[in-house]
């Protein structure tokens, strides 16, 4: 097997990264051997929208009750949360202080519910998190504004780019790739004045123009639906690692798999 190429990746080592992004889209899942429970990796939750309104009620939605169990059990874990540049100069091997259980939550697409009934409940627990915005999304119906954005931003919250218009960015020709990636950078910082240095994927999808374009735009690091941990020697900064958290996921089940790391190599399916 090649786990050693894929995942000692040098952004430097173009022909090493090709070689990759090729081989991680032929391979489709990713198995994880995790050597040790120091070596285990910082966890990114990916959240979507947390509501108890029945009619917006989806795979994608927690009920506020879960949300706030989910978040005390992380508390009760001593897991405190971190932000994306953190957890970036972390995979290059800088300097960063950490907490002793360092946890990512992000949120994608930006919906309203993001504000009215994440952010108090986040809030409360001491915790921030990670909005990926779509960038023709501000100030739509349903959806953050720029208002409630820089509230949050202001509570320690950060703003990431998840393209223009949400399209599956591997089928986009070269000049739109571009322009969904630098368009969404550049709409994201124009709401928070400040710089938006990474990018979520959207659905996930991404092949090596994809990468390369999010790359070029000056982005810092890009989140993917990739499964499991992030650890530096492993993962590419550019296709950082999530746990997508849904309606119906056993969060006890995943909350003892983030706190018991497997003693010898396991499969991590998570
Ligand atoms: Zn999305």
């Amino acid at each position: 097997m090649h786990f050693g190429v894929v995942h000692n990746i040098s952004m430097n080592q173009i022909v090493v990264r090709r070689f990759a992004t090729v081989y991680l889209l032929l391979l489709g899942l990713v198995f994880l051997f995790v050597p040790s429970a120091t070596a285990q990796g910082i966890p990114v939750l990916l959240y979507h929208r947390v509501n108890d309104q029945e009619t917006d009620w989806s795979l994608l939605t927690v009920s506020t009750a879960e949300f706030s169990r989910q978040l005390q059990l992380l508390r009760n874990h001593g897991f405190q949360t971190i932000t994306p540049e953190q957890l970036g100069t972390f995979m290059r091997e800088e300097q960063v202080t950490l907490p002793d259980k360092p946890l990512l939550i992000t949120f994608d697409d930006g919906h309203t519910d993001n504000y009215t009934q994440a952010f108090p409940l986040l809030k409360n627990a001491g915790y921030s998190a990670t909005i990926f915005m779509v960038g023709i999304n501000f100030d739509r119906a349903n959806r953050l504004t720029s208002a409630q954005i820089r509230k949050m931003a202001a509570n320690g919250f950060s703003l990431g780019a998840h393209s223009m218009t949400h399209p599956i960015l591997p089928k986009l020709n070269a000049p739109k790739l571009r322009a969904e990636v630098i368009g969404s950078k550049k709409k994201a910082e124009e709401v928070i004045r400040a710089e938006v240095g990474y990018f979520a994927y959207p659905g996930g999808f991404y092949n090596l123009a994809t990468v390369e374009a999010v790359q070029m735009a000056g982005f810092q690091g890009a989140f993917s639906v990739l499964s499991g941990l992030n650890q530096p020697k492993r993962d590419n900064i550019y296709l950082l690692r999530r746990i997508p958290i849904f309606r119906y996921t056993d969060f006890d089940q995943l909350l003892e798999k983030l706190i018991e790391p497997p003693s010898k190599p396991s499969l991590l399916d998570y």
